[in-house]
């Protein structure tokens, strides 16, 4: 990619900043060739990713080294994109949300610091993946699970400071930080929670400070980086046992949740529970055109015939419950019984013991894979994804309203519609994939219609999105509109006071510091 300087900064200047950036990290951790600047090119951008384009990429290797980066930056007034691994898939992966940015890329920082498996949990630096960990996890025989999300590539840090979502106990990924360490936007250093004590024991375990704590200022955020963490990680149940049910109808997903969210707000189950529709099974058989090999959105009546063929329901709904066998057997029971009252088919159980083989695809168990990536090669070509992904209260009236809007609007568009929900208690996340071909521009300005329908549509129902791509960051930032944006205003004023420069992440959620808020853009159009 050719290069986009960041605004406002000539080339001289820029290279004068490369040089300065090289001093610290070294040679050869500074990367600015064309072909650095496609290896931080968001890889499933809805359109070209020079709409995206990082300038370079800067990789420091410790924490002194970040902040001499960041006060360099501040100098020189190149901004800044912390990634971890960069592995956002759907979201914008590396790339940065302002064209000209420099990646801070914090892969070489990968060390796992600590772990403690009495107390269950682990001090990570941001370049440490799900891989990573379970590799270290597993050869050390601790018995201690992770939880991932569906694709694992990333990294822990990156997922969860990203409000990442995973299928375990464990699976609101930010509430299992515990106690950050955060370059602050003029190099400064800070820690959150106890650790703004020095050598204080029970950083990584309670969760506030003396004062207020800041740790949730740094999720989803362009106000620090965050150099290491605490995470806690579930304790390694004695057994585990699942029950699988295939739900027939689209319209049970109203039953099943009124079923599922008070067993789960009462802690029956413990589990964040998925909740995919049957194209999430058969986007990891292959292609669309080996079922159905038309174009537009794929028929109901072929859909019903896919789900003989492959003994499908609409939806599978798959609860793991975790600890003793007993125990489990109980919570199952309920379960069960509950699930009688509309369903007569039994679950499929699958029991597990300690010391019995862990599946190698199942996030339930925490075990990290990359097979989800497969749905990316749905439509063929240079395949990719976005989500829409808002949240929902967990009752059928919300959810049924939620469902029917999205199916309407996506048909509406002739996209083929593949709906999760994943119930995590009193909310459920309703992930929309839309999957396209890259290389096909009909396509993509398709979905791109598509995704400004679904923002504008479904915000004003009132729900809005937890999570979204780069390109959308502004739109659905703009959905958050209580008494005029005030949270807007607010964040903008933190950003302001912490970041006069507007180093950090500029438009990273919608929130532009000043230095570049005329950037904001007023909403896709196209
Ligand atoms: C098929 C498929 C399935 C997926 N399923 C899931 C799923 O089930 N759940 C889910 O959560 N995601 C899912 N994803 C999305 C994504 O792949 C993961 O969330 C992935 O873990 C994110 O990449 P990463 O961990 O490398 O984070 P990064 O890309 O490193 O970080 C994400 C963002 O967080 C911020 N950030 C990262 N590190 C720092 C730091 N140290 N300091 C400050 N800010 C920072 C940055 O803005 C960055 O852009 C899926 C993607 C695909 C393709």
């Amino acid at each position: 990619m050719k290069l986009t300087l960041p605004p406002r900064v000539s080339l001289e200047r820029f290279h004068q900043a490369l040089n300065a950036f090289e001093g610290v990290v070294g040679k050869g951790w500074v990367l600015a060739t064309d072909e650095d600047r496609d290896a931080y090119a968001d890889l499933y951008a809805p359109g070209s990713e020079a709409e995206w384009p990082a300038a370079a990429a800067v990789a420091p290797a410790s924490v002194e080294e970040v902040r001499a980066v960041v006060r360099l930056a501040n100098e020189f007034k190149t901004p800044l994109w912390p990634t971890s691994r960069g592995k956002n898939l759907g979201y914008g992966a590396s790339a940065p949300r302002m064209p000209g940015t420099i990646v801070l890329d914090l892969g070489r920082m990968s060390r796992i610091l600590e772990w403690d498996t009495d107390l269950g949990y682990c001090v990570l630096e941001p370049g440490v993946g799900f891989f990573d960990l379970y590799e270290h996890l597993q050869r050390a025989q601790a018995p201690l699970w992770m939880s991932v999300p569906g694709n694992a590539w990333g990294s822990v840090l990156g997922n969860a400071l990203d409000h990442g979502i995973g299928y375990t106990p464990y699976g609101l990924h930010s509430r299992n930080l515990c106690g950050l360490e955060v370059v602050l936007p003029d190099g400064d250093l800070m820690r959150t929670g106890m650790g703004a004590m020095d050598g204080n024991h029970s950083w990584h375990l309670f969760p506030s400070s003396f004062g207020p704590d800041w740790t949730h200022m740094f999720t989803q955020s362009n106000l620090g980086v965050v150099t290491k963490a605490g995470l806690w990680l579930q304790p390694a149940p004695e057994a585990s046992l699942l029950l699988t049910w295939d739900i027939p109808r689209e319209e049970d997903i109203g039953w099943v949740i009124d079923t599922l969210a008070p067993l789960k707000i009462s802690g029956v189950i413990d589990q964040n529970v998925f909740i995919p529709s049957w194209l999430g099974k058969i986007v990891l058989l292959g292609q669309r055109r080996d079922f159905w090999d038309q174009p537009g959105a794929m028929p109901d009546s072929r859909v019903q015939e896919l789900l003989r063929e492959h003994r499908l329901g609409y939806w599978q709904v798959q609860v793991r419950f975790y600890g003793s066998e007993s125990v489990n057997r109980a919570r199952a029971d309920i379960l069960k019984a509950a699930f009688r009252r509309h369903l007569d088919a039994p679950p499929q159980e699958t029991a597990w013991q300690a010391g019995d083989p862990l599946s190698q695809y199942d996030v339930t168990m925490g075990v990290p894979s990359a097979v989800a990536l497969q749905m990316g090669d749905w439509v063929g070509g240079r395949g990719a994804h976005m989500g829409f992904s808002p949240v929902v209260p967990a009752t059928s009236k919300h959810v049924m309203a939620q469902l029917r809007r999205s199916r309407e609007i996506i048909a509406a568009h002739d996209v083929d519609f593949y709906a999760s929900f994943t119930l995590s208690g009193r909310f459920a996340t309703n992930i929309n994939m839309l999957m396209y071909d890259r290389d096909n521009p009909r396509q993509v300005a398709n979905i791109r219609k598509l995704f400004n329908a679904l923002i504008g549509e479904t915000a004003r129902a009132g729900y809005g999105e937890y999570r979204t791509h780069l390109g959308w960051m502004d739109p659905v930032s703009d959905t958050f509109d209580f008494n005029g944006h005030a949270q807007r205003r607010l964040n903008e004023r933190v950003k302001d006071a912490l970041d006069p420069n507007g180093i950090l992440a500029p438009g990273k959620q919608g929130v532009w510091p000043k230095a570049f808020r005329a950037s904001r853009s007023g909403g896709e159009k196209t």
